[in-house]
């Protein structure tokens, strides 16, 4: 680990990176070798947890093809020299911003999106002008072979190098100097690599989790907002950062609501053997999801099957924040369905909380829309919609508090693993006496006089 971050650095203070026709060029090879890959790649996340073609390409590749056009039509732009106004203390001068690649990167991903979650930070670092180590989850063991292979075989090591491996590999990384690490992943682990990178004084971007609500209010289009929160609630079987966790449905709609979401359910014929459905993870995470099923809280679903690491779509109702599933971030197909009255009990029950990473509220009503965004803290988030804020490349993506620290997409994914170096430059003409000594009583008053 030790012999590879050091040739990634010696490599990085050669300036070859900083040439953004050079950042292109690795994106465009890195498109191409995803794009002529598609199909090994298909196979691969398919053996991990039997993720269809269909849904690999939706929920993966889709966003690292935009990440990489997008980057290579507006890279240019965004490394550019970004001129600022000068103060009139410093005239005559021009100040500008240097744009300028953090250095040597490590990022870490998850294995809930194992292509999307550990490309498109890297398609940022490249950007960016950085290297980059990629260590991706163990969990989804293909993936990462497969990316390994096509990374390693392609890419120098000295400038973009997959690292295979869990704990103590991720241990061993961490415990060299980067100039910046991004994680993507849960809490603890999160609370694990800040403390690392602490250390060296290190940059992070921190993508975490939590329990992201939903509010649904009577005034909304019901069955609009059912067929787009279900499809949201289950896709990749609920195992996404910012899955609809649980659900604050007004009193009033809640049977409408509750047999709607049924009807939803039933239509999209969620199976693991038309591909419409994913397995769980690991047993582990099936044990785990399953538990949380309070057998006298079923209203659809609830059927599950350890060895086949399947979990039927579940709707649980009368939830309160007792129950064991109100606990932590649920990730698996569970939708915990509680009810409210007074919107500001809603509010102040969230508030309590940890911030989200994501909030998705249904309503018409503009003066409601205005206050639960303005009140409520969260990542980012939805009116009328669930989860497709992160398709959306010009909304900087990212958790607040608990939930995550920085973002990325987009731009906001260059500013990321870039250093903004602000330069003054000053014109060469004579200065004003009064910033030299000897210091007189008359100059301070005249700098007062300026500065007040
Ligand atoms: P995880 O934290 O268990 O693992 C993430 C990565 O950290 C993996 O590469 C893993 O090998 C490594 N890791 C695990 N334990 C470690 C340790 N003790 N020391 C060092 N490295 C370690 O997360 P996960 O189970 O892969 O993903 C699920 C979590 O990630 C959920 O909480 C989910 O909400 C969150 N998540 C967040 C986002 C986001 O964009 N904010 C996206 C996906 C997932």
């Amino acid at each position: 680990m030790e012999k590879l971050v050091k040739t990634q650095l010696d490599y990085f203070n050669t300036n070859v990176t900083k040439s953004v026709s050079f950042r292109i060029g690795q994106l465009n090879k890195l498109y191409a070798l995803l794009e002529s890959n598609e199909r090994l790649l298909e196979e691969a996340i398919y053996r991990d947890y039997g993720k269809s073609p269909f849904e690999t390409f939706q929920t993966e590749f889709a966003a690292v093809f935009e990440e990489i056009k997008v980057a290579v039509r507006d890279l240019e732009q965004w490394a550019a020299v970004k001129p600022v106004a000068t103060n009139s203390r410093n005239e005559p001068a021009t100040s500008y911003l240097i744009p300028e690649p953090l250095g040597v990167s490590l990022v870490i991903g998850p294995w809930n999106y194992p292509y999307q979650l550990s490309l498109a930070p890297v398609v940022a670092a490249i950007a960016a002008g950085c290297t980059v180590i990629l260590k991706p989850s163990e969990l989804t063991a293909n993936c990462s072979a497969v990316m390994a292979k096509l990374v390693n075989e392609n890419f120098e090591e000295q400038y973009f190098h997959v690292v295979e491996g869990g704990i103590a590999e991720t241990t061993a990384l961490l415990d060299q100097k980067f100039d910046i690490i991004f994680f993507t992943g849960s809490v603890p682990v999160g609370k694990i690599i800040y403390q690392a990178a602490a250390k060296n004084l290190t940059p992070v971007v921190l993508e975490l989790g939590g329990k992201s609500p939903v509010i649904i209010m009577p005034d909304c289009d019901l069955d609009i907002s059912v067929r787009r929160l279900v499809w949201a609630k289950y896709l990749n079987s609920g195992q996404t950062c910012i899955s609809p966790d649980y659900v604050y449905v007004h009193q009033s709609i809640e049977e409408k609501f509750l047999q709607k979401v049924a009807e939803e359910i039933k239509k999209a014929d969620y199976k693991l053997e038309n591909g419409n459905f994913v397995r769980i993870i690991n047993e582990r995470n099936t044990d785990r999801v399953s538990g949380l099923i309070n057998p006298a809280k079923i209203y659809t679903g609830g059927n599950y099957d350890i060895d086949a690491r399947f979990i039927e779509p579940t709707v649980l109702h009368q939830v309160t924040w007792d129950d064991k599933v109100m606990k932590d971030e649920i990730f698996g197909p569970i939708m915990a369905v509680m009810t409210f009255e007074d919107l500001d009990k809603v509010i102040k029950e969230i508030k309590d909380r940890p911030k989200p990473l994501a909030l998705y509220l249904f309503t018409q009503d503009e003066n409601v829309k205005k206050k639960v965004l303005g009140e409520i803290s969260f990542g980012g988030g939805c009116v009328n919609e669930a989860i497709m804020h992160i398709a959306n490349g010009n909304l900087p993506f990212g958790g607040v508090g608990a939930s995550g620290l920085g973002n990325y997409h987009g731009e906001a994914g260059f500013r990321a693993f870039s250093h903004y170096k602000g330069i003054l430059d000053k014109a060469l003409v004579e200065d004003p006496d009064i910033k030299y000594s000897p210091h007189t009583e008359e100059k301070l008053q005249r700098m007062k006089a300026a500065a007040k």
